[in-house]
């Protein structure tokens, strides 16, 4: 008896829930997708039920081909870090097992992981384009590390470029917007590339130039410790005070070549004398919001202002640890970030960089192929077609755009 009134009591509670959910459903349904109508009459429970159902199908169908008319882009993936273990991106890979300790953890065991980005899942998330980045665990500076780490920076770019070339009939490297637009009307999927951690680039400047040639479009200048460009949000002894005099020739020199500056990871203080000395609009690849989380790594409202004052763009990082202080974070949160960077600086500054396959990952968004979720949620928050299309890459394009010499 006392079973089932609870299971009375918990359905009448998930109907009440699912009406209103309905309720809402079906107005921005009609204003996304103007074509699309819901066609169900009556007021019992039941009738609730079924039309709440029919109504999340129909509004998976409008996030769909929104995909379909926008561009959209992913602005970080660690994917990369995985070709050791023999990963193809052009294929869907098995469940394999990896060492926590290659990827920082501190314990020696073996696990399974399934990979967050490869080109089928990005169909099947109907993501556009990605930037997979060459990331470079900050170590010793001195000369001869310095020149190995700059080596290790090209080995992996150069893998990112052979496997993107050994699926070109469904992949390509991407340089420019108007690449992304070319390869989405071939129906292929971009690849961008970039490098997480200015160490990367060793104590040559010239190897900027070196990384412009071989495609690479951004540089986050830090990894998690300072090095010899600037100082980082974690594990700094703030070095320099900031950006150092070679992380001053950097910026200026990836001005130059048409690179996006990355402060995503840099201190607060870098970040603010990049805004200084950079003639260009800058981006936070894959960060949140400090008044949501507050996580050293995230942007404070003071950052937020300036980096939109100048053009630039925030992509929200899909990592539980910078969206919220405990349990883990679902698409909702993720969306809460969005709007309160769009609730602080407008539509035109914000964006979407996962942080997959280095960390990121939410409840009910796993990979790029649940990234319609992510459509889904913005859809039922009331945002317009041209606002999805902003958030998912139009920003982020503009910027580009902006840096290009
Ligand atoms: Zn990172």
């Amino acid at each position: 008896m006392k079973t089932y009134i609870f299971i009375l009591i918990f359905m009448s509670n998930v109907l009440i829930g699912l009406s209103v959910n309905r309720k809402d459903n079906l107005s921005y349904v009609s204003t996304a997708c103007s074509d699309t109508v819901i066609r169900a009459a009556g007021n019992d429970t039941m009738t609730a039920l079924f039309r709440n159902t029919v109504s999340e199908a129909e509004l998976y169908h409008c996030a769909k081909k929104i995909h379909k008319r926008i561009y959209s882009i992913d602005s970080h993936c660690d994917t990369p870090m995985f070709f050791p273990y023999g990963i193809d991106i052009g294929k869907r890979n098995p469940t394999f097992k990896v060492n926590p300790k290659d990827l920082g953890a501190s314990e020696n065991m073996y696990v399974n992981y399934d990979l967050k980005m490869d080109i089928p899942q990005m169909m099947d998330g109907m993501l556009d384009a990605t930037f997979m980045v060459a990331y470079l665990h900050q170590g010793a500076r001195d000369e001869k590390t310095s020149q190995k780490t700059v080596a290790k920076t090209e080995s992996i770019l150069k893998e990112v470029i052979r496997q993107v070339e050994k699926n070109q009939s469904i992949a390509g490297i991407a340089r420019t917007t108007d690449d992304l637009k070319r390869l989405k009307g071939e129906g292929k999927k971009a690849i961008f590339l970039g490098i997480e951690n200015g160490y990367g680039l060793g104590k040559d400047i010239r190897n900027v130039r070196k990384f412009a040639e071989m495609g690479v479009r951004y540089i986050t200048l830090s990894h998690n410790g300072d090095n010899d460009l600037c100082d980082a949000a974690v594990r700094s002894k703030q070095e320099h005070k900031g950006l150092s005099d070679f992380g001053k020739q950097v910026v200026r020199e990836m001005n130059r070549l048409g690179m996006m500056v990355d402060i995503s990871h840099t201190s607060e203080k870098t970040s603010f004398d990049v805004l200084k000395i950079s003639a260009f609009p800058i981006i936070a690849s894959h960060s949140s919001v400090k008044k949501l989380c507050n996580h050293p790594r995230n942007i404070s409202d003071k950052l937020m202002r300036a980096i939109a004052d100048k053009g630039g763009v925030i992509q929200v990082c899909l990592y539980t640890g910078f969206l919220k202080k405990s349990g883990k974070a679902t698409v909702k949160d993720a969306v809460d970030h969005i709007d309160y960077i769009v609730k602080t600086v407008g539509i035109d500054h914000v964006g979407i960089g996962s942080d997959f396959d280095g960390g990121g990952e939410l409840v009910d968004c796993k990979s790029v192929s649940e990234f319609p979720q992510i459509t889904m949620e913005l859809l039922r928050r009331g945002y317009s077609e041209e606002a999805i299309a902003k958030i998912w890459g139009g920003n982020l394009m503009r910027v580009m755009e902006a840096c290009v010499r």
